[in-house]
């Protein structure tokens, strides 16, 4: 989710707890023999008070960088040699070892980039999960191919890797799967069927920067990986994107597509492929490289505090949290996701158990809704151009054919905190639980009003 809606939820949530709080009814229930115990929704003590770590973290050779683009008056790529962008893309490349990397200006143009390398268009099929950021989507529709949605793992949250076989037709193109919340999707088996089968593998790993498959790392496995450096995510540069990959002829594809067409070391005016403007600005490129120094010891932090509160939310009854692979050596953790079964919360719905986790001063959110039931889905299939390319027939099996009943599951049941949430204490980490377990406790007092 976005910081901007994430902060709207934040501040709609304290705005009902303030309101909740003059609610007439509630001194007697405060004064009760709960006491100061009571819930906090319901006008007890909230179990935090304090703020969790902000994002992003600034240092002084951030604010030094910048002001270097700026005073260096080359702000754009092109020219400014070596530049900053050529330099992040040094490092990235180190960071992550793959071969190659091309930066762009966000995470959905590098896969509107990638699509193109791989030559996805009209008439082909792209296989990807329902439980994503809707970039994913639209990234496969601007080049009017279609979105075939593969079901989700409830236990990872991931693209079900075992029901990749059955939606793949003769039109299928290329698999898309989306290592979410920056958990790895189980590429054994998406790469032992992209090679059976002869698609395209295009990783999207906008969320797991610096997460590992058997010692790899995540968009390194597959033909093109894709990164967002958008702000919410663990490494930020307001807006930012990389496509990383070992092959050089895509590589050269991506590299001219997001230049309108031009090889950076080619002559200037001399076109070899259609193309646009995705690249990355200075600015960008400069914030990202002191960043980078930050995000190891980050990741680092995030894993330990996930394995902690992993540890303390399995002893919930009702509380399930997301499951990795085997192959996974290494998550990102850019979200913390787990399931919430309410029947062990006295059938307390769990929109409500938000509020109140809100209320004792645990921020959540919950998450995706189920990407393939969108209106806007409807809508671009609708659309002149869309008509003009596929038969009334071929859409109206598309709609038959894009049925995800685990992940429809999924999105009631989900919860999410955000990776700054464990860039905490451990103590932070205890505060969740103890607020969720005071919740479960009080279960009874929610559903009564
Ligand atoms: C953030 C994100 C994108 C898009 O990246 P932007 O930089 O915001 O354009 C794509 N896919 C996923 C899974 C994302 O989380």
């Amino acid at each position: 989710m976005r910081s901007k809606s994430r902060r709207e939820f934040l501040t709609a949530a304290v705005a009902s707890a303030a309101a909740l709080g003059v609610k007439p009814d509630l001194p007697s229930f405060s004064a009760s023999s709960e006491g100061a115990n009571a819930l906090a929704i319901n006008g007890g003590t909230p179990v935090r008070t304090t703020a969790f770590p902000d994002w992003p973290k600034i240092t002084d050779d951030d604010e030094k960088s910048w002001n270097a683009v700026l005073r260096k008056k080359m702000w754009c790529r092109l020219g400014a040699d070596p530049s900053y962008v050529s330099r992040f893309e040094e490092t990235w490349k180190n960071m992550t070892g793959a071969r190659y990397c091309v930066a762009t200006a966000n995470g959905t143009t590098a896969l509107v980039t990638s699509l193109n390398a791989l030559d996805v268009g009209p008439g082909d099929e792209v296989l990807v999960p329902p439980y994503t950021f809707v970039a994913t989507i639209n990234a496969v529709l601007l080049q009017h191919a279609l979105p075939i949605y593969v079901d989700s793992d409830r236990e990872t949250f991931q693209m079900d890797a075992d029901k990749i076989e059955a939606s793949i037709t003769d039109r299928t193109r290329c698999i898309l799967p989306v290592h979410l919340g920056g958990y790895p999707v189980d590429m054994d088996k998406v790469l032992a069927i992209a090679q059976k089968r002869d698609l395209r593998v295009l990783e999207d790993a906008c969320q797991a920067h610096l997460a590992e498959w058997r010692g790899h790392k995540v968009g390194t496995l597959g033909d093109l990986g894709c990164f967002s450096f958008q702000a919410s995510k663990n490494l930020n540069s307001g807006e930012g994107g990389a496509i990383v990959s070992n092959n050089e002829d895509l590589t050269q594809l991506c590299e001219s597509f997001h230049n309108n067409g031009h090889l950076m070391s080619a002559v200037w005016y001399r076109y070899a492929i259609n193309g646009c403007n995705h690249r990355m600005t200075e600015f960008q490129g400069a914030l990202l490289l002191e960043q980078a120094k930050r995000l190891e010891a980050q990741s680092r932090t995030r894993t330990e505090n996930a394995f902690y509160l992993t540890k303390l939310l399995r002893d919930i009854p009702g509380i399930t949290p997301a499951r990795t692979y085997e192959g996974c050596t290494r998550n990102a953790y850019h979200l913390y996701m787990f399931r919430y079964d309410e029947s062990r919360f006295a059938g307390v719905p769990r929109s409500r158990f938000l509020e109140a986790l809100e209320a004792e001063g645990i921020p959540c959110a919950s998450g995706y809704t189920p990407l393939n039931k969108e209106p806007f889905m409807k809508a671009t299939l609708g659309s002149r151009a869309f008509k003009r390319i596929y038969s009334e027939k071929e859409l109206k099996e598309y709609e038959e054919r894009n049925q995800c009943p685990e992940n429809d599951r999924l999105c009631a049941e989900a919860v999410w905190f955000y990776q700054t949430m464990l860039l905490g204490t451990r103590q932070d980490m205890d505060q969740i639980a103890e607020a969720i377990r005071k919740i479960q406790r009080h279960a009874g007092e929610l559903t009564r009003t």
